[in-house]
């Protein structure tokens, strides 16, 4: 939990040894050792978010699309690295870097349109532009938010909370 915690707090958006897995995910000692690197979560995948990475372990790639959470990729998995009953879905929070164009102030709100959970809430500052804010507890994860900025200053990073296995 704490190295999570660093990892978020110094922009460590992926955590070393740590990239973004499918969600339902085991930990990721046990994960590695159960993913036979079959591909069938990548292929069940609707959204086509699961990628295969260099090692052959799928991992997700939020410049594709988003997660709909269908669990669809939980189902294909005979392996059982991918299990419902890890608990929540992931630890994935996304996080607002300084590049965000609404802090200069331009007037964007692309990604809090994008938000179905509405955890994305828009504040204004001084100088009249509202800037956003995530509210860490109320964001999925969804990634709908990272692919739709138009300066890509949306990271998709391991929050606080840890994956369960
Ligand atoms: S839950 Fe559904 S949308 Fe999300 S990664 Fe799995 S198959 Fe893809
Ligand atoms: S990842 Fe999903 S839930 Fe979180 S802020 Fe982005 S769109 Fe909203
Ligand atoms: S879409 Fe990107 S630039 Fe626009 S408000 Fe959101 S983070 Fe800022």
């Amino acid at each position: 939990m704490r190295a999570l915690r660093r990892q978020f707090l110094r922009g460590d958006f992926y955590g070393i040894g740590m990239p973004v897995r499918p969600p339902w995910a085991l930990r990721e000692p046990q994960f590695v050792e159960r993913c036979t690197r079959c591909d069938a979560c990548r292929t069940a995948c609707p959204t086509r978010i699961i990628v295969r990475g260099q090692d052959g372990f799928p991992r997700a790639d939020f410049a594709r699309g988003e997660c709909t959470f269908c669990g669809d990729c939980v189902q294909a998995c005979e392996a059982a690295a991918l299990r419902r009953e890890a608990g929540a879905a992931w630890s994935v929070k996304a996080g607002i870097g300084a590049a965000c164009i609404a802090l200069k102030p331009v007037v964007c709100r692309s990604c809090g349109d994008a938000c179905e959970t509405r955890a994305i809430r828009f504040k204004l500052r001084p100088g009249g532009v509202a800037a956003p804010n995530i509210e860490i507890d109320t964001c999925t994860g969804c990634g709908a938010c990272y692919g739709v900025c138009p300066v890509g200053a949306i990271a998709m990073r391991h929050g606080e909370t840890e994956v369960t296995a």
